[in-house]
């Protein structure tokens, strides 16, 4: 088994979301919702506006409320996977933080201590929720436990290395070349002592060859029994995190009640009695289940499911806007017209549905940082034979955008004011269009080799993958049929689109990465792939020019980057059909990986001075909920005034039932 298997096998709980399907992509508040919530580190919290709410029935508001109990219920068993110590890493913070009056410090000091707890919450653990590295607290140890006793609040000791020393634990996932990648990772998917290579021969002797595989793994730790043989905890209701597990069955067996349709029903079904026996087969009836499910207004995401690219879930419902079913609509055009050689095409399209979604609830991996775009399930073989489908998500887009206004970004980074007011006319369309390209049909264009498996550019599958759909998308927002088909409105608005991915993929995605530091996360690295390949690739088309001591990236021809994207989509999707594992790697570390150091320091100086947080993360409404005597919901309501503190209080006061060492 490869690495990229081991590290991947495992899935997140990721009880994404409830969404919303929306009726009328224009009803949009503009005014006095308040977007920005709090900044601290590198992240920024946001609100979303769930603008379709009020146009549900009061069941579809009954349905989505007890979504959002088992969606919450989750929260605890995201922070045990990240990290076996993080339950108790996080409730002795929040002992501390309840009990502040007892505890004699300066504002600075108490400030500090405070900013530790919200990233812990931020991260689901004690990990960069993006870097994967340990986050070190900026109090010591000596504060740390003084403060405890102040306030009376116990501890399991054992915390205190993990929490203060450098050393212990530092990376929640490691990919590293030559360490044993199960043992060196915080990640709590194994249990202590496992070796990568004891987890491999477990996985290599329970695959599933069959033509509709089990995903075994999927929901499981590997621990080692009294005799030292490798045994799997399952999660279930009476396993490894039945504690939570029940509650989440209790809200998906309430939200039984209010479903929509019997499709629905089933959908619920089975993930119920998923989480109830943990048997894999009911997994996978659920997800064709879910795929099915075409008809519902309120569609959700809940179970273990994948994270990195491509959650795996559950999405969404029903009425896609003109803008995704169009591109639907034409995605054979689209695969017959790409640059890829005609032997790598699909001869027929399918199984592509695309949906704009309003997310009404954000929890598990997606919370509170989230994906903009979902597309699932994750098995081939569901996908091949059932279809998939595919959403973005339409407020939380809205939310980044209306927060981001006026930020200073674009003055600072782009070269001129043609290209900004082009980029302020068409940017956030360009980013829409090249999301629901992407997701709708760059994904699920190109066909494979026979005999070629996913599998066959190991580490750098996803990152090859994402290129792949993030070409397929460029190459054609610059195609006259998008004008055609009303999309975009001139051949004039796609430069806001090639500009931004080519000034971000050269250089303001950078502000990500520590000084020092390599990319590592695959979209970081399929961005500066195609970017940095491109570049390099130029003839006149592009450069980067140096004013007063600043550098910025100028286009020359847009019709020419066009041409690169389309001879780099012909080649990566010849890498992909092939299974090229040796292009494909040098590809990635020719292009993808290395950062030019000097570039990187100016670019990080010049964003310091903008004071803003490149990481963004959301609160969720709170679900206000009305019963009669006998106790049944008459109304639903959504409030947006919680902070970001009081929702985290809330949520782990309220919705915490594992212990703490599971
Ligand atoms: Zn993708």
């Amino acid at each position: 088994m490869t690495k990229y298997n081991v590290q991947r096998m495992k899935k997140q709980f990721a009880i994404i979301m409830a969404a919303v399907g929306i009726l009328c992509g224009c009803q949009k508040k503009e005014t006095a919702f308040q977007y920005n919530v709090d900044k601290f580190y590198d992240l920024e919290i946001l609100r979303y506006d769930v603008p379709e709410f009020d146009s549900l029935s009061l069941q579809q508001k009954q349905l989505l409320y007890c979504l959002s109990e088992a969606a919450l219920w989750g929260r605890d068993i995201l922070f045990d996977q990240n990290g076996r110590y993080n339950l108790r890493i996080r409730r002795a913070c929040e002992a501390l933080y309840v009990q502040r009056d007892k505890v004699q410090c300066t504002t600075e000091e108490w400030a500090v201590f405070e900013k530790y707890l919200k990233r812990i919450w931020f991260s689901n653990g004690i990990h960069h929720h993006y870097s994967e590295d340990k986050f070190l607290p900026e109090f010591d140890q000596a504060w740390f436990m003084a403060a405890c006793e102040a306030a009376g609040v116990q501890y399991d000791p054992a915390i205190l290395p993990v929490m203060f020393d450098p050393e212990i634990m530092p990376k929640r996932t490691t990919a590293q070349d030559g360490v044993d990648l199960v043992a060196c990772s915080a990640g709590n998917y194994y249990g202590e002592g496992v070796t990568q290579a004891e987890a491999e021969a477990w996985y290599a002797a329970h695959k599933d060859n069959s033509p509709e595989p089990l995903w075994i793994g999927l929901n499981s730790q590997l621990v080692k029994d009294a005799n030292g043989d490798i045994v799997e905890r399952v999660y279930r209701v009476d396993g490894l995190y039945g504690e939570a597990l029940e509650h989440v069955v209790y809200w998906l067996k309430e939200a039984r009640k209010y479903a929509e349709n019997d499709q629905q029903r089933e959908v619920l079904n089975k993930l119920i009695a998923f989480n109830e026996t943990g048997d894999l087969q009911l997994f996978n009836e659920y997800c064709i289940a879910w795929v099915k499910d075409l008809d519902s207004r309120v569609d959700f995401v809940n179970g273990f499911t994948e994270t990195y690219s491509d959650p795996l879930g559950i999405t969404k419902d029903l009425a896609a806007t003109k803008r995704t079913q169009l591109i639907s609509d034409n995605a054979q055009w689209f695969e017959d017209h790409s640059t890829t050689d005609p032997k790598y095409k699909k001869e027929e399209v399918k199984g592509v549905t695309a949906k704009v979604i309003t997310a009404a609830i954000l929890a598990g991996d997606c919370y509170p940082a989230t994906p903009i775009g979902i597309n699932l399930p994750n098995a081939n073989w569901i996908r091949k034979e059932y279809g998939s489908k595919s959403v973005t998500i339409d407020n939380l887009m809205h939310a980044y955008n209306e927060a981001a206004k006026g930020n200073g970004f674009n003055e600072e980074f782009m070269i001129d004011d043609e290209i900004r007011a082009i980029y302020e006319q068409y940017g956030a369309l360009c980013g829409d269009l090249h999301t629901d390209l992407h997701e709708c049909v760059g994904h699920g264009s190109g066909k494979l080799m026979p005999g070629v498996t996913k599998d066959a550019l190991k580490e750098h599958a996803s990152t090859i993958e994402e290129a792949r759909a993030d070409l397929f998308g460029l190459y054609y927002l610059a195609d006259p049929k998008l004008v055609e088909l009303g999309l975009l409105p001139n051949m004039e608005a796609y430069k806001a689109g090639y500009y931004q991915q080519m000034m971000n993929g050269l250089m303001t995605q950078l502000v990500r990465i520590e000084p020092g530091k390599d990319i590592e996360e695959a979209h970081m690295r399929n961005r500066q792939l195609i970017a940095n390949w491109c570049y390099a690739h130029a003839d006149g088309e592009m450069e980067i020019i140096e004013r007063d001591g600043k550098h910025y990236l100028q286009i020359n021809d847009y019709e020419g980057v066009r041409r690169l994207y389309g001879e780099l989509l012909a080649e990566i999707q010849r890498i992909t059909s092939e299974g090229d594992y040796p292009a494909a790697k040098e590809m990635v570390e020719t292009y993808a990986v290395k950062v030019n150091q000097d570039l990187h320091k100016e670019i990080l100086e010049r964003y310091k001075k903008l004071n803003l947080a490149p990481y963004k993360g959301f609160v969720n409404p709170v679900y206000q909920v009305t019963r009669n005597a006998e106790g049944e919901i008459t109304d639903v309501k959504l409030d947006f005034t919680e902070g970001y503190i009081e929702q985290h209080l809330r949520y782990s006061r309220d919705y915490s039932a594992l212990p703490s060492v599971n």
